[in-house]
């Protein structure tokens, strides 16, 4: 008899369950403690965002919670800013200094507050905290990274890609891949993409560079940066071409059928024609007449065109949208001289599309019922979707960029659909959501709360937040006529704008997690120098004061005034919840939590806690209770269980109510966070079955969402492929309305807020000069890290220390170049040292490196002559963060003219070969910053 072997004993170790936030993604993870230190993570086989699976990233988070970066206690500025000179100081120095600081500016004028943060994850809190304090001075991280994707998305279709949707993986036969970076969306997508080529799914990539994702592509079209936009027009081309488009989702969905005035010069031309209570018309499709579009029972004419009532000429948007794509500028032959994709793969392309959506149908039998009360016995499906992300969002052309995408899904009809994309529960939300920026001239006042949200959804100039003369109320000009629909702020701006006092100066200048003084400014010795910058009569700084958090001694510590330490995300309690960017699934609604799996050994705090107490020593509505109290004596995990943002409405949707049993709305309830890690520390919420699909404009789904206070009615979501909102800015430039743009921004207005999307040459950074700098340069993150965080962990530098820049072949020939030569790379702003690497797959017009890698000496923990600073390098030094000066003499950020994204994707380069003497001179070179732990006074 053989003796038992255990192949697989349980481990000695206590197990705890929490969540990853190594990358955005937020897999379960469990983590193994022995002796109190951590020895081990693994992913929960339960958790639905990863099922068990860990990337190396996430596995390597035991290298973040050791790592030598950490900063251990608060520091407070002893030499000049940038130096890096601190003595430590107890919390309660802290926090009674950044007391005083905040509450003198709240006490006078609350915007003097500007309070930015990173990647954060808890915008819930963080947006509150900003307007209770009383300032519309806030924004997270999506201003510089991929709102164009957000806003396009929110207002075309109340949805997006990443957390707000993903494709049906199950179902979906052909899957298209816009640029997508390594590092996002990372577990779920490679789980996704196994799932494709196990069942021989065809995967076409849209990229430039043919890496990670990409590179598993059945088709890779190179394609030039920036024109992402054109070659999807082309799409649309051919589609309308060959009339191959599902007119009757058109027409029950969207808003192809509503009648647009055309009075070309009136004030009301390019609007909606709408009923006296608002509703907008349609033609009836039978008789011709014109009807209320939303009563349920019209078909609606998708062309033609019709008189209203009143003697006006009317046409349905579809007609505009035909002519605009139908035109020669968005013909394949045209196309491909602008993208570089060649006309005849544009016409196939298109054809594969048609083919699978309409020869290849999925029909579920699964009765639904839609909004108008209609019984349909089955759901059938357009099993193409599409995924898309920053590559094509981060250029000054990416919002009506990521509209087209849009624009192409919806013609297809696969937007939730069997094999479609899908809307992951809150989504959808109406197009677009009906919160409005707050924050109007004459609204923020001392001591007083804002009112509303700092960032909402304006529907035309009268939301945006201006002065009687159109001068930006906002310091980082988001909601001006410099971005009207800048729906995540313009973080990049903040610190050039409150330096040069433009549009005013702030006091206190209080940011999070995000390195401004690195990797996540434009232009980085401009940013440093607006850091550091002196009145010249008085010699004070010109941002008099800087409160910063993080974990970790990024560069951005060094420019501090006050430092906050924060923990490791193994250290404290976090949420993610349903009220700002969930984890959940298009057949349910789940959120998750953090808890501290071990605790803190050194003198930090969780900066969502130090946050509360802030609020609390503010004296801020909604932090104390009627006697002044703390509201929250229990830190974040008391406001994380006992927090209502409305009645029975809190951060965790699930186990709610006194007896644990309710989800969505109900009762504190006290044991709600036991629940959460009996549970693995997520809550999902399964759909019915017949809720799962159609979710824009299925009764049950609808009902349910307004059940547990996702939206506000039952209204259906109506796809908007006609953006009015667009068409009311451009009325304004065009001298109609109250509320008109200075005469400076009337051409870019009228320009650029075009209600049907379009494509134009992404040459807003103004750096295109095709002779002088005839490459496009782009930046990639890689997949084994996420941000900078991953460049410090001693694990993730063993994969990747030193980043070079990626140049094809053909290129290289031109320049006598091979592996490892060194070359000067410029722009219009500036110039670097770099080493090269030699790849075939990539566009050969573009050279590409990793994002991050390239560090400043001697921060984050890294020995001053690591290989990170001596041979890493980073692009931004040549990316402009404000356009040259335009005939006015005014200089715009470098930003999409909508929404204010970062044009990251828009730099132009040359490229030149360094000489023997010029190989060891790093350049732009900054002096090394000591660490900030061992200056300690
Ligand atoms: S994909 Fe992201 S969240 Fe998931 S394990 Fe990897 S690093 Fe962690």
């Amino acid at each position: 008899m053989q003796p038992f072997v255990q192949t697989s004993p349980p481990p000695p170790d206590e197990i705890k369950a929490t969540t990853c936030y190594m990358c955005a993604c937020r897999c379960g993870i469990h983590v193994h403690i022995r002796d109190g230190e951590i020895t081990y993570i693994e992913g929960n086989r339960a958790h639905p965002v990863n099922r068990g699976v860990i990337c190396g990233k996430g596995a390597s988070g035991i290298m973040q919670h050791l790592s030598p970066a950490r900063l251990t206690s608060p520091l407070l500025r002893v030499g000049e800013r940038g130096a890096g000179e601190f003595k430590a100081i107890s919390w309660d120095e802290a926090l009674a200094l950044a007391t005083q600081w905040l509450g003198d500016v709240r006490r006078t004028d609350p915007k003097k507050l500007a309070f930015f943060t990173g990647r954060d994850q808890s915008q819930a809190l963080t947006g509150w905290w900003a307007s209770q304090f009383g300032t519309p001075n806030f924004a997270a991280h999506g201003g510089f990274c991929s709102v164009n994707m957000a806003a396009a998305g929110l207002y075309t279709f109340g949805g997006s890609f990443w957390e707000f949707g993903e494709p049906d993986w199950d179902r979906t036969k052909y899957f298209m891949l816009f640029g997508v970076a390594e590092d996002h969306a990372s577990n779920p997508i490679k789980i996704a993409l196994g799932k494709l080529k196990a069942r021989g799914v065809k995967i076409v990539s849209v990229n430039p560079v043919r890496t990670g994702y990409n590179a598993i592509a059945d088709e890779w079209l190179g394609i030039r940066p920036g024109t992402d936009g054109i070659f999807v027009g082309a799409l649309i081309h051919e589609l309308l071409r060959t009339r191959k488009m599902d007119l009757d989702y058109l027409g029950r969905y969207t808003n192809a059928g509503w009648l647009v005035i055309q009075s070309p010069g009136a004030a009301d031309d390019g609007l909606i024609a709408r009923d006296a209570a608002g509703h907008p018309l349609c033609a009836d499709r039978m008789s011709g007449a014109v009807v209320n579009a939303m009563s349920g029972a019209a078909e609606s004419a998708l062309t033609g065109s019709f008189t209203l009532a009143d003697g006006r000429k009317a046409v349905p948007s579809f007609t505009l949208l035909a002519g605009r794509y139908l035109s020669a500028d968005y013909a394949p032959e045209h196309v491909a001289e602008a993208s570089g994709i060649p006309a005849d793969t544009i016409r196939r392309i298109a054809a594969e599309l048609a083919h699978t959506a309409f020869q290849e149908a999925i029909t579920l039998d699964q009765p639904w019922t839609d909004w108008t009360g209609k019984r349909h016995a089955t759901m059938t499906g357009r099993p193409v979707s599409m995924h898309a992300m920053r590559g094509v969002s981060a250029h000054s052309n990416g919002f009506h960029t990521c509209r087209l995408i849009h624009i192409l899904q919806i013609l297809l009809g696969s937007i939730d659909c069997p094999g479609g994309f899908r809307y992951k529960p809150p989504y959808p939300k109406p197009a677009p959501p009906p919160i409005r920026p707050a924050g109007k001239a004459g609204k923020v006042a001392a001591n007083t709360p804002l009112g509303g949200s700092p960032l909402g959804f304006p529907m035309g100039p009268e939301d945006l937040l201006i002065d009687a003369t159109g001068k930006p109320q906002r310091v980082d000009k988001a909601y001006s006529w410099d971005a009207p629909m800048a729906n995540h702020g313009l973080m990049h701006m903040a610190i050039n704008n409150a330096a040069t006092a433009d549009p005013y100066p702030v006091d206190v200048l209080f940011m999070y997690m995000a390195n401004m003084a690195w990797n996540s400014s434009m232009n980085v010795p401009a940013v440093l120098g607006n850091l550091t910058a002196k009145d010249e009569a008085t010699g004070d700084y010109k941002i008099p004061k800087i409160i910063y958090s993080d974990a970790f001694a990024s560069e951005t510590v060094a420019y501090a005034d006050l430092v906050l330490p924060d923990t490791t995300y193994l250290e404290r309690w976090d949420c993610i919840s349903l009220l700002d960017r969930p984890i959940s699934e298009p057949d349910g609604a789940a959120d998750a939590i953090r808890q501290p799996v071990v605790k803190p050994n050194r003198g930090v705090r969780p900066f969502q806690e130090v946050l509360l107490d802030l609020g609390a020593r503010l004296g801020l509505p909604g932090f104390v209770d009627a006697g002044g109290r703390p509201k929250y004596p229990g830190g974040y995990a008391d406001y994380i269980v006992n927090h209502e943002r409305a009645p029975g409405i809190g951060p965790l949707a699930g186990w709610r109510g006194a007896d644990g049993k309710s989800f969505g709305r109900g009762a504190v309830n006290p044991d709600q966070l036991r629940s959460y890690i009996a549970n693995g520390c997520f809550h999902m919420h399964h759909l019915p079955e017949e809720a799962r699909y159609f979710k824009h404009a299925n009764k049950a789904y609808l009902e349910w969402a307004v059940s547990v206070g996702f939206i506000g009615s039952a209204e259906p979501v109506i796809m908007q492929l006609y953006c009015e909102p667009l068409q009311r800015f451009r009325l304004a430039a065009q001298g109609h309305g109250s509320v008109q743009p200075p005469e400076r921004h009337r051409e870019r207005i009228k320009t650029y807020f075009d209600p049907l999307p379009f494509w134009y040459r992404a040459a807003g950074s103004g750096q295109r000069d095709d002779q002088a700098f005839p490459l496009y340069a782009v930046t990639q993150r890689p997949m084994h890290m996420y941000h900078s965080w991953g460049g410090q962990n001693a694990w993730l530098r063993q994969i990747t220390n030193e980043n070079r820049l990626f140049v094809h072949p053909d290129l290289a020939a031109k320049h006598a170049l091979g592996d490892d030569d060194w070359v000067w790379l410029a722009s219009a702003t500036g110039k670097i040292r770099c080493q090269v690497k030699l790849m075939e797959g990539m566009n050969a017009e573009t050279v590409w490196t990793w994002n991050a890698i390239g560090k400043r000496s001697g921060a984050w923990g890294l020995s001053p002559d690591a290989p990170e600073s001596q041979r890493g390098f980073l692009l931004n030094h040549l990316i402009a963060d404000l356009l040259p000066a335009d005939a006015g003499g005014y200089r715009y950020s470098n930003s999409d003219p909508v929404t204010g994204q970062a044009a990251w994707y828009d730099l132009r380069v040359r490229i030149e070969k360094c000489s023997a003497a010029e190989v060891p001179e790093i350049s732009p070179k900054f002096a090394t910053l000591p660490d900030p732990r061992k200056v300690s006074l």
